[in-house]
């Protein structure tokens, strides 16, 4: 059975610092749920408030029905793999994943079941006598993972447990972690500041900045649709032009430079705006179409598609991404109008903390 978490009003303070004011969230059973924000900005504080590392100054915690808030930590049932994995370098595989088993008085027998039972989910069985010592970075975030899951917990909390490995492994790894998560369909809670290891891994991501929740939804809805510019551009690149708004016969039209365009807006007020545009949101034309008047700066051609650097006529700096590679590359220097793909970029308010299309 797999559980829910829901986190009311929580509040955070070190000595006279609000760390977090205010802060909800309901993380469904079953679920891969990911925190996700910059350096700083309070994910791996809220991890510890639910294990219990740190103390709560507000609100409510609850694991169901549960208040886990004065609940210690030995009793709230949670697992939890570390950034840099925590594993007793004198012991060896089978008696690190162990050890919580050995804790909670487990007889011998049913023991030795469940670690062989959980290093054979996580694939490391082969391993089961070797000393930390001796095993790959990978192979160390697996033994950390069936520690936390052989105890069988409600909850499976893991803060950036990718972060120690190289590039290759680390892609590996998270595809690892998010089967395992699916087979044993834990109710995880996973930290990162890596905006693509939480798009791969997540069924929903709260993106994070100075302690607020900006956003919660899954990874598509964030990318597509961003409540903000902070999420617009912390998640993936987005240019963001400033732009007029209208209202013509009904119909509201956004004008950057000297292109309109019709877009469905939420809001029938005129006003600045500013458009959100992805690198793969923009159609290149020659100067006799239409769009942004833009020069090329530079190019990278990256097999598939191709990475172009422009400045408007405005002196704005953006980032183009074509898949047209059939056509021919527009050199630099080349005088260029940057049309948008309607139907995809995203308008929030002048101050960038509204997104107001409709769709
Ligand atoms: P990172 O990705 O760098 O780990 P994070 O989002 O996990 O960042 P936290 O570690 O939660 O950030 O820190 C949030 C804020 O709380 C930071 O300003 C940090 O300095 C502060 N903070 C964290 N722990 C303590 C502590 N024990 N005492 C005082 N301030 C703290």
């Amino acid at each position: 059975m797999s559980v829910e978490i829901n986190i009311t009003d929580a509040v955070k303070k070190f000595g006279n610092d609000t760390i977090i004011n205010g802060l909800d969230l309901n993380i469904r059973p079953s679920e891969f749920f990911t925190l996700l924000g910059p350096s700083g900005c309070g994910k791996t504080t809220l991890l510890r408030m639910i294990i219990g590392f740190n103390s709560i100054e507000g609100g409510e915690f609850k694991i169901d029905d549960q208040v886990i808030n004065n609940v210690p930590v030995n009793r709230r049932n949670i697992g939890m793999v570390f950034q840099n994995y925590a594993i007793f370098p004198n012991m060896s595989v089978k008696e690190n994943v162990g050890y919580g088993l050995k804790l909670r008085k487990i007889a011998k027998d049913e023991m030795d079941a469940r670690i062989n039972k959980i290093l054979e989910t996580v694939k490391i069985d082969h391993l089961k006598d070797r000393m930390p010592a001796k095993l790959s970075g990978g192979q160390q975030q697996r033994v950390a993972l069936a520690r936390a899951l052989v105890i069988e917990p409600a909850v499976l909390l893991m803060d950036e447990p990718l972060s120690n490995l190289d590039a290759k492994l680390r892609v590996e790894m998270r595809n690892v972690i998010k089967q395992i998560q699916h087979d044993v369909g834990i109710t995880t809670v996973y930290v990162t500041h890596d905006q693509e290891e939480a798009l791969a891994v997540s069924d929903r991501i709260a993106v994070m900045n100075h302690g607020v929740i900006q956003q919660v939804g899954t990874p598509r809805e964030i990318y597509r649709h961003p409540a903000n510019t902070f999420v617009a551009t912390f998640i993936g690149l987005s240019n963001l032009i400033p732009a007029r708004a209208t209202t013509v016969a009904g119909d509201t039209t956004v004008t950057m430079d000297d292109y309109t365009v019709q877009l469905p807006l939420r809001t029938t007020e005129p006003g600045d705006v500013l458009v959100s545009v992805r690198p793969e949101e923009f159609v290149i034309n020659s100067t006799d179409g239409t769009g942004l008047l833009a020069t090329v700066e530079s190019s990278v051609f990256l097999g598939t598609s191709t990475h172009y650097f422009l400045k408007t006529s405005t002196g704005q700096d953006i980032e183009v991404i074509t898949d047209d590679t059939d056509t021919d590359e527009f050199e630099a220097g080349t005088k260029v109008r940057l049309a948008i793909k309607t139907d995809r970029v995203n308008v929030f308010d002048a101050e960038g903390n509204t997104n107001l299309i409709a769709r």
